[in-house]
């Protein structure tokens, strides 16, 4: 049984783990070691109500900062890893000191992409991923009058819609045909279009970025096509790289993030790795993925703490994410790639209704519900449950949500 278990990192993963490590009955030495000089806190509100103002920092916390010596947990928010030496089962820590473990759980999360072109490191030129650029941001959201946002993935369009709460005039520019193109089917794409048109922002799809333009600091986005945008600051969200550096200088496998069993555990029996930073097998799509998402975080901190402590593996959940944009809450359940068929159930137009993606089967892949979180939840244990539905009977509101799994045939 292991006496001393490291994490590194100190973000949702690593709390979790730390968490199901205790429920779980470890009660060993536990060191959590990050690196953003900061308690662990929750990213999804940096781009929403923190953003916004409406909540403090403090609500972002897992946890008030002297409770963690209270459940004994040695959580060190300086103390970044330098590299991890798998034949002495110990961590070096960037300042030299060695930490040795009898098990190591990599919860390092990921980075922002960064965008390299001309003057790309002018000043008010944003990215968002920690508390700091949060607030960096917000600083600067409170003082300028125009917001020119790269990229059209949940964080851009998170963040223009609160600049458009706050007054600013904003410009979306997105390289692809649509918005969300990655993550989300046509219909989904459409209607965040809409939205955001309707609240007034202006969406250039198929735009692609040639530099940045201004002297002491950024005043206009330059394309690639010869126009010009004007704006006072910018938002950089292009998506995000796994921090799986030290695990690959280790010789753990990697291929796009740690490879992780569906024990959370990578090649070495003694280390295992969650959230962000890894890569997953995803037994209800026959796939292996990396996820960047809240849920996938707390489900593999929970796996990994489980085999560490010989107990029995939680049940997998669906997939699921959620994003929230003016008035607007969208619930994903599930993995829409590989549908065929994309069935609404409700209108479009009220701002309330759900999209089922089925594939040839009609067996229900993933749902996209829009303020509907009861067919979220339905939706979600459709998904899981492979559950096979007509079109039909799914767009018809007369039967209502609840009896949807009653209809599923086989
Ligand atoms: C603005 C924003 C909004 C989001 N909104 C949503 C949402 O609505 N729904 C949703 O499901 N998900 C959302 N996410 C994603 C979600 O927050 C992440 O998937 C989740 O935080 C992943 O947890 P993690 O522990 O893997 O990584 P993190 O929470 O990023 O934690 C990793 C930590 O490890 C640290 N670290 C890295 N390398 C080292 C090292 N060598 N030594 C020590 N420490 C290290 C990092 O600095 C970081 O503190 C959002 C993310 C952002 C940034």
């Amino acid at each position: 049984m292991a006496k001393s278990i490291v994490i590194i990192g100190a973000g949702q993963a690593a709390t979790q783990a730390a968490n199901s490590l205790r429920q779980y009955g470890f009660n060993g030495k536990i060191t959590m070691l990050g690196d953003e000089g900061i308690a662990p806190y929750q990213r999804p509100p940096l781009s929403k109500a923190y953003l916004m103002g409406e909540i403090e920092i403090a609500r972002l916390k897992f946890r008030d900062d002297d409770q963690w010596e209270r459940d004994g947990i040695d959580m060190r928010p300086n103390a970044g890893v330098a590299n991890i030496d798998r034949a002495a089962k110990m961590v070096v820590t960037k300042s030299g000191e060695k930490i040795a473990y009898d098990n190591l759980i990599i919860a390092t999360g990921s980075r922002v992409r960064k965008i390299s072109c001309e003057n790309s490191e002018l000043k008010g030129i944003h990215y968002l991923r920690t508390l700091a650029q949060s607030d960096a941001l917000k600083a600067d959201l409170d003082k300028a009058k125009s917001i020119a946002i790269i990229g059209a993935g949940y964080i851009g369009l998170e963040v223009a819609a609160i600049a458009r709460k706050k007054g600013l005039s904003v410009t979306v520019i997105e390289l692809a045909p649509r918005v969300l193109a990655r993550v989300a089917t046509p219909i989904i794409s459409q209607y965040f279009e809409n939205l955001h048109a309707s609240h007034g922002v202006n969406i250039m799809t198929n735009c692609a970025l040639k530099a940045f333009g201004g002297k002491d600091k950024v005043q206009r986005v330059l394309l690639e096509d010869g126009r010009e945008i004007a704006a006072d600051m910018v938002l950089v969200g292009i998506g995000i790289i796994p921090n799986s550096e030290i695990a690959i200088d280790a010789g753990i496998i990697c291929t796009n993030g740690i490879d992780v069993d569906e024990y959370a555990r990578t090649n070495d029996a003694n280390i295992y790795a969650c959230g962000d930073c890894t890569n997953r097998e995803l037994d209800l799509y026959g796939i292996r993925m990396r996820l960047e998402s809240v849920h996938n975080a707390l489900e593999q901190a929970k796996l990994a703490a489980a085999h560490i402590m010989g107990a029995q593996p939680p049940k997998l959940d669906t997939p699921w994410f959620w994003s929230d944009q003016y008035d607007v809450k969208m619930q994903i359940a599930g993995l829409s790639n590989g549908a065929t068929q994309h069935i609404v159930r409700g209108n479009i137009a009220d701002n309330k209704f759900a999209v089922f993606h089925l594939n040839d089967e009609n067996r229900v892949l993933a749902v996209d519900a829009i303020n509907s979180p009861g067919e979220f939840l339905i939706g979600k244990k459709l998904v899981l449950a492979s559950a096979k539905i007509t079109p039909q009977i799914i767009s018809n509101l007369d039967i209502p949500i609840k009896e949807l799994a009653a209809h599923a045939v086989e």
